[in-house]
């Protein structure tokens, strides 16, 4: 067991330890210390690749995996409001959020679980060629090795799931270094991997910085995937420095999303403003660039601003809010600077731009030209811009006008132009008459471009933790 809520040790070898030194965690919303965790260095770090490669000496059957994931869904279902009040403190997500994030996690472990138990290579048809013929072939799936997982801040919880629950459903032990400003749920998420019966090593959890640590996973040739999920000056570095490795990101967005004018316009800005929004547009996957056909700009904003100004900004322990603080005063800084470049190059601030107390309101901007930051970087704030278009063709032009490409959308009641935009938005999914926030743990979720290099959800995540070995039999 962990220490308290405020104190935590970290996971090693099985053993909760202490290091001497402290990482102190802070509400992003009252800057109160939620707790402090211990903090490791490079020494720790090869102490848990140490447990992690002893672990993987015994190898889990997958039956026992399988079992080891489900309790832990059972146990995240059981402590529920324990884990999102730990998502909401540490982060400052609004508690209706954490909640939707804590039962996701439930899910995430519930479709590992099902890979775990499916696990299987294939038969390779060894007569099709003349050299084959006489022998038997077939691949198993083996665990990679020992995965390296690095997590954001932004899904505390199950962004640390979408790594660990594969990974161990493939067989592969665990080093995991989550976001130094929210540990605790990571933490919380290893406490209840041991109760349900992790045997010791499969999973250390180091908490510290983030440099020091990145190097032990990024140079100790025994880590054999390093999974990655934060922005993407850090990911495509990694991917440089660890070109030996399995090195697989899920990077940022600058999500873009097509109206068309035969769309339910109401229902498309209920969607937007529900999605543009919450949690502060700290979600790779928030609404940020908005593309309305001219004919249907001033209707869909008549129905979209009065929904973003009717959103409650304030505590995110408050049940009724629906967006809260940004994780640091920097980073509502830097999203403040971008709306002041926007307003100084002519952009039109149609509701928000100014801050509510310490909080930045949800703020919409009309007329803003594509090379804005706004328009083309990922604002990770409560952001969103709105630019109306005439042709279809000029639609997608501008909603291609990034380096990123996870997610986007378009609505409209038009089949054929869904699939149009699904054939030529360069993004990793399309989302039809849905927010391009949508996604649901078992998808194939992931991005093209600068956005990363692989997909995730158990049954996706789970390839890219395996390899293939053949074995041939001569009959
Ligand atoms: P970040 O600053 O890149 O941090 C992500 C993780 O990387 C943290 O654990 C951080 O540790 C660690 N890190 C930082 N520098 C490192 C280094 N040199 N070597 C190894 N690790 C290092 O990102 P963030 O601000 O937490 O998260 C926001 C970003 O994540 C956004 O761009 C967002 O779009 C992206 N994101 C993507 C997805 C997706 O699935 N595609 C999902 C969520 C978020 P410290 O915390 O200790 O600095």
């Amino acid at each position: 067991m962990a220490t308290t809520a405020s104190e935590q040790k970290l996971l090693i070898g099985g053993e909760w330890v202490e290091t001497g030194s402290w990482v102190d965690v802070r509400s992003p919303y009252s800057g109160e210390l939620v707790g402090r965790v211990a903090k490791a260095g490079a020494a720790d770090a090869r102490r848990a690749i140490d447990a992690a490669e002893a672990a993987m000496q015994e190898p889990l059957p997958a039956h026992k995996r399988a079992e080891i994931l489900v309790r832990v869904a059972g146990y995240l279902g059981r402590r529920h409001e324990e884990v999102a009040q730990t998502i909401s403190a540490e982060a400052g997500k609004p508690l209706k959020a954490a909640r939707v994030e804590a039962a996701r996690a439930m899910s995430t472990f519930t479709m590992a679980a099902v890979e775990a138990r499916k696990l299987t290579g294939e038969t390779v048809p060894m007569d099709a060629s003349q050299a084959g013929a006489g022998k038997l072939a077939f691949t198993l799936r083996r665990p990679i090795g020992i995965v390296g997982a690095i997590s954001p801040f932004n899904f505390p919880l199950n962004l640390v799931a979408h790594k660990l629950a594969p990974a161990l459903a493939a067989g592969c032990a665990v080093v995991l270094k989550p976001a130094s400003q929210t540990p605790f749920s990571a933490l919380l998420l290893a406490e209840l991997e041991t109760e349900a019966g992790l045997p010791p090593g499969w999973l250390n959890v180091l908490v510290g910085p983030a440099a020091e640590l990145g190097d032990v996973l990024v140079e100790d040739e025994r880590v054999r995937a390093i999974t990655f999920t934060g922005s993407s000056g850090v990911g495509w570095k990694l991917v440089e420095r660890a070109p030996r490795k399995r090195v697989k990101l899920e990077l940022g967005n600058a999500t873009p999303v097509i109206v068309e004018a035969d769309a339910d316009l109401e229902d498309a800005a209920t969607r937007l403003a529900a999605n543009a929004f919450a949690f502060a547009g700290q979600s790779c996957i928030s609404v940020q660039r908005v593309y309305v056909q001219r004919d249907a700009y001033d209707e869909l904003l008549s129905h979209f601003l009065p929904k973003v100004e009717a959103l409650v900004v304030g505590d995110p322990a408050d049940e009724a809010t629906d967006v809260g603080p940004l994780i640091d005063a920097d980073a509502r800084d830097r999203v403040l600077a971008w709306i002041e470049e926007a307003r100084a190059a002519g952009a039109t601030i149609l509701t928000g731009g100014d801050l509510d107390g310490e909080l930045l309101r949800p703020t919409v901007i009309a007329n803003a030209a594509p090379e804005l930051k706004v328009s083309c970087e990922e604002v990770f704030g409560p952001v969103c811009t709105v630019t109306a278009y005439d042709t279809f063709d000029e639609a997608i032009e501008l909603a291609n006008g990034t380096r990123y490409g996870l997610q986007a959308g378009i609505f409209t009641a038009s089949i054929k132009t869904a699939l149009a935009a699904a054939q030529r938005l360069e993004f990793g999914g399309v989302t039809v008459n849905e927010a391009p926030t949508f996604r649901a743990d078992q998808m194939p979720y992931g991005g093209v471009k600068d956005s990363g290099n692989t997909r995730e959800g158990p049954a996706y995540a789970v390839r890219e933790f395996t390899e293939d070995r053949l074995v041939v039999i001569e009959l």
